[in-house]
């Protein structure tokens, strides 16, 4: 008798404790789903459990999230953003700061960015955005998924001396000005991928702001490329002269940010190597003009530069236009967000179908899936489909017919978890 009980006891007990471990599935029932694959259907339940897709089906059930006066679509991606760029107290932009200070300034621009619906950002970059990323993992704090270069590397970079400060592009600055070789370029991709980078970010060009000539010979564009390809890593290569960038593709870089000056050639040839391209039109040049005073008179943000700025803008739109007529190019969604832009991430999406004539779906597989793609995350991200993250956004609006519409977030997880709802349940 006593064993029965026992025995009885003991399964009542194993019963209690698997049903603790068992998450209970999450159904969200939305009036319109966007897949991020260029698929797009009414009425449907989307079923979640353990934080990923288990299914998407019609159901008249009961559900634990009722979004259908909304829009679903998969969380955006924005695959170039600098997390920690802010304005200190006095309203000026501050590129250095106290590693305190950027941390809650990373903190805050995080929170922005998930409210606006982007559940991944890769950030391009600095060693600070590890600490960023774990004080936000530790703390539970809202953010999107974090991917960092840790650094970024220019024809001056080495890597740092033994107890020396990792160095940003700038390497030896100053009096001693010698061109990196090839070696000391190595070493240093060598380095950020052991202090943890998920991919090497460089520039091949100069700032819009200076001219945006090549300023890495080919040779070492060869030497950082062809590094980060034998270690796995991916490259963001920084290039607007269209030397730069077709010299970018020679040397075998994955990836080309900006391209205000890319001509049909280099496109072609992105095109034909599946290297991808992000241009930005949307945001970061906008940002710069709408917060002038705060760059003003810091480094190369003089009157030049933003004459420079303000030209580029409607050169982005015609070298958009053509970027999107261009067959088989893969045009991916980043848009520089610095400072000020923060939270802002999705006016890309805006001005690329407004001002660069995409198509709607077109920006939305840009946003989500082909982004995922490029970060090598195709299958875990970037889709509503069973088996993804429940990595999800819900806008107010038909983005199909009104782009405008995925500025209305309304309801945001990341992994299955809720991170902004304006929706009460
Ligand atoms: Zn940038």
């Amino acid at each position: 008798m006593t064993r029965l009980l026992l025995a009885l006891l003991c399964c009542t007990l194993v019963l209690t404790v698997v049903a603790a471990q068992t998450p209970q599935p999450v159904a969200i029932r939305v009036g319109r789903l966007i897949d991020g694959k260029g698929g797009s259907q009414q009425n449907v339940v989307v079923t979640l459990n353990g934080g990923k897709i288990a299914n998407i089906g019609k159901s008249n059930g009961p559900v634990t999230y009722d979004l259908s006066k909304y829009t679903l679509l998969p969380g955006f991606i924005d695959v170039h953003v600098h997390i920690l760029w802010h304005f200190s107290p006095d309203g000026r932009f501050q590129q250095g700061g106290t590693p305190e200070d950027r941390i809650a300034a990373g903190v805050a621009n995080a929170k922005a960015t998930v409210e606006g619906g982007f559940t991944t950002v890769q950030s391009v970059g600095e060693a600070q955005d590890l600490v960023l990323r774990k004080k936000l993992e530790d703390e539970k704090l809202p953010g999107p998924r974090i991917l960092t270069s840790v650094r970024q590397i220019n024809e001056y970079s080495r890597p740092p001396a033994p107890g020396g400060q990792r160095g940003q592009g700038g390497g030896q600055r100053g009096a001693q000005r010698a061109l990196s070789t090839p070696d000391e370029l190595r070493a240093a991709v060598q380095e950020a991928k052991s202090a943890g980078a998920d991919l090497i970010k460089l520039f091949a060009s100069a700032s819009i702001r200076d001219g945006g000539k090549q300023t890495m010979t080919d040779e070492q564009l060869q030497a950082v490329c062809g590094e980060a390809n034998a270690l796995g890593l991916r490259t963001l290569v920084h290039a607007h002269s269209a030397e730069s960038m077709k010299a970018s593709v020679l040397a075998g870089c994955k990836e080309i940010e900006h391209g205000v000056f890319a001509t049909q050639e280099v496109m072609n040839l992105m095109a034909e190597r599946g290297v991808y391209f992000d241009p930005n039109i949307g945001l970061v040049l906008q940002n710069y003009l709408e917060h002038r005073a705060q760059y003003q008179g810091i480094g190369n943000y003089n009157d030049e530069g933003f004459a420079a700025m303000e030209k580029a803008i409607p050169l982005n739109y015609e070298m958009f236009k053509k970027a999107i007529a261009t067959p088989k190019l893969k045009i991916v969604y980043g848009t520089d967000a610095v400072a000020g832009a923060h939270g802002h991430n999705i006016e890309e999406a805006v001005v690329r179908v407004q001002k660069g004539g995409q198509k709607p779906m077109d920006a939305i597989v840009s946003l989500t899936s082909l982004s995922a793609e490029s970060l090598g995350m195709k299958d875990t991200i970037g889709t509503v489909a069973k088996g993804f993250e429940a990595d999800l956004v819900a806008v107010d609006g038909d983005p199909l017919t009104d782009i405008t519409a995925l500025r209305q977030v309304v309801f945001v997880m990341r992994g299955g978890k809720v991170l902004a709802s304006k929706e009460p349940h």
